[in-house]
C-alpha cells in the first residue's frame, strides 16, 4: 500500500519552504510597519458563520465547504476564508469598544475549499489577509490596497496590475439589482441552473459566473457604476484620490464583482499580467464590507480587507522568472579529517551557531574529499578544514568559496574572522 497527499493539497518540501519563509518574512515586516497585528483564529468555525457572512448563493458556500458534524452533533466547517472568523472575533471580544479604531488585524494560515484541482487552485491553500474594522475613511481603503501591492513589490513581482470598482451602498445595489433582474429575466432560460437561482436571490452573482461569462447579455448588463448614489460615487472618488496620492496605478473595471456576498463600496483585485501565468490571474482580492459585523450579531461597524494566497504569489514569481532573495545560505561547513578533528568540529559548530553563524558538519563518516563535495552542494560560503596539523597549531584552514582564498585562522579568532567576512558579504 502506498500513500499520496490528498488531492488538491501539497507537501512543501525543503528548498521550497525557504521561499515560503521569505514571503512570510516580507509579510511580517510589512504588517509591522503598517501596524496590522496578527490574529490567530481556529481552523474551523460553526458552519452558520460562513453561510451568514460569505453568503448562501456563493460558490464557496454552495460547493466548496468542508463541512462536518462533530461528535456533539454540531455542524462545523473548515474555514474557507479568513474574514468571517476575524469579524466574529472582533465582535466576540468587543474590539469595537477599543478607543483605537479601526482595529487593524492580519493573519496567515491555511484555508480549505473543495475545488476542482488545477494550477493555482488547491483544496488547502495559505492565505495572508488583513482586516481594518471600525472605519469608513476612504484613506484606509487606499492603505489596505497599498499594503497588498507592497507585498508583491517586495517579493519582486513587476507584472501586476490593480483593478478596482465600487459596489456602492445599499441604495445603489437595490437599484442596480432591479435593473439586473429586468435585464436577465427574459433570457434566463439560456443560463446555467446556478444563474437561474441567482436571479431571484442575488442577481449580481450572475456577473461572476464562470460558466456563462461569454453570454452576450453579460457584456450589455447594467453596470453598477451607473447606479452609484451621490455619496457612494464621492466615496469612490476619494479612494481613487488617495491611490493617486500614494502613486498607485489602477484600472477601473465596472464588471468587477467579488466572489463573496459581504462586499460593498470598494472592491479590488490584483492580477498577474505575466505571460504564461495561465487562466487564473487573480493574485489577491479584497474590498469593503460595511455591515458585516451587524450581520453576525455585533454593532454596525465598517470594515475593509483583502486576502491573497502564497501559492499564487509564488506561481506569479515563477511566471515572471523571478526568484526570491533567500537568506538560507550556509555560512560555514567544517571539514574534519580524523576523529580528533571531528570532536573539535562539533565544538566549533556549536560555538558558531550560538553566534548566529549557520554551520554544518559531516555526520556520515565521509572522507575529506566527499566532505568538500557536500560543502559545495550546500553552497557553503566558507569551508573550514581541520586536520592533525591544525589541531596541533590551534588554527583552522579557512577557505572563502567565492574567491578561493585560503587562510590559517587561530581558533580563538574564528568567530570574529567569520563575522567580519560574513558581515561584509551581507
Ligand atoms: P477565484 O475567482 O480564483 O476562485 P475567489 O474569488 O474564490 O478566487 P477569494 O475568496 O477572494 O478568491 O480569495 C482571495 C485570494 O485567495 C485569491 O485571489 C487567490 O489568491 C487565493 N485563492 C482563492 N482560492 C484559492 C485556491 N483554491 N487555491 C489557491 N489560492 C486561492
Ligand atoms: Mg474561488
Amino acid at each position: 500500500m502506498s500513500f499520496k497527499v490528498p488531492r488538491g493539497t501539497q507537501d512543501i518540501l525543503p528548498g521550497e519552504s525557504a521561499k515560503w519563509q521569505r514571503v512570510e518574512e516580507i509579510i511580517r515586516d510589512l504588517c509591522r510597519v503598517y501596524r496590522y497585528d496578527e490574529i490567530r483564529t481556529p481552523m474551523f468555525e460553526s458552519t452558520e458563520l460562513f453561510t451568514r457572512s460569505v453568503g448562501e448563493t456563493t460558490d464557496v458556500v454552495q460547493k466548496e465547504m468542508y463541512t462536518f458534524e462533530d461528535r456533539g452533533g454540531r455542524s462545523l466547517t473548515l474555514r474557507p476564508e479568513g474574514t468571517a472568523a476575524v469579524v466574529r472575533s472582533y465582535v466576540e471580544h468587543k474590539m469595537f469598544g477599543s478607543p483605537d479604531q479601526p482595529v487593524k488585524l492580519s493573519y496567515v494560515g491555511p484555508m480549505f475549499r473543495y475545488e476542482r484541482q488545477q494550477a493555482g487552485r488547491y483544496r488547502q491553500f495559505v492565505q495572508f489577509g488583513v482586516e481594518a474594522i471600525g472605519s469608513d475613511d476612504p484613506a484606509i481603503d487606499a492603505e489596505v490596497i497599498s499594503l497588498a501591492m507592497d507585498v508583491y513589490e517586495q517579493a519582486g513581482l513587476t507584472d501586476i496590475k490593480l483593478v478596482i470598482n465600487s459596489l456602492g451602498d445599499k441604495e445603489t445595489r437595490d437599484n442596480h439589482r432591479a435593473a439586473l433582474v429586468a435585464h436577465f429575466e427574459p433570457a434566463i432560460g439560456e443560463f446555467c441552473s446556478d444563474c437561474q437561482s441567482r436571479l431571484a436571490k442575488n442577481p449580481l452573482r450572475i456577473l461572476d459566473c464562470k460558466k456563462d461569462h461569454a453570454h452576450p447579455l453579460m457584456a450589455t448588463a447594467p453596470k453598477l457604476t451607473d447606479y452609484l448614489t451621490e455619496s457612494a460615487a464621492a466615496y469612490f472618488a476619494d479612494v481613487k484620490m488617495y491611490l493617486d496620492t500614494l502613486g498607485i496605478a489602477y484600472e477601473v473595471d465596472p464588471n468587477l464583482v467579488r466572489g463573496l456576498d459581504y462586499y460593498n463600496h470598494t472592491a479590488f483585485e490584483i492580477m498577474s499580467t505575466a505571460s504564461g501565468f495561465g487562466a487564473i490571474t487573480t493574485l489577491c482580492g479584497g474590498g469593503r464590507y460595511n455591515g458585516l459585523t451587524k450581520e453576525i450579531g455585533g454593532p454596525d461597524a465598517a470594515g475593509i480587507g483583502f486576502a491573497m494566497s502564497i501559492e499564487r504569489l509564488l506561481l506569479a514569481l515563477e511566471a515572471e522568472g523571478k526568484s526570491l532573495d533567500l537568506h538560507n545560505a550556509l555560512d560555514v561547513y567544517i571539514v574534519a579529517m580524523d576523529e580528533a578533528a571531528k570532536v573539535k568540529a562539533v565544538e566549533l559548530a556549536s560555538t558558531f551557531r550560538t553566534k548566529g553563524i549557520a554551520a554544518e558538519i559531516d555526520y556520515a563518516q565521509r572522507k575529506m574529499k566527499a566532505q568538500m563535495k557536500a560543502a559545495d552542494r550546500l553552497q557553503a560560503k566558507f569551508v573550514l578544514i581541520l586536520g592533525e596539523t591544525e589541531l596541533q597549531q590551534q588554527v583552522a584552514a579557512v577557505k572563502e568559496m567565492a574567491t578561493g582564498e585560503q587562510q590559517a585562522v587561530a581558533f580563538s579568532d574564528l568567530v570574529t574572522y567569520l563575522q567580519d567576512k560574513l558581515g561584509g558579504q551581507a
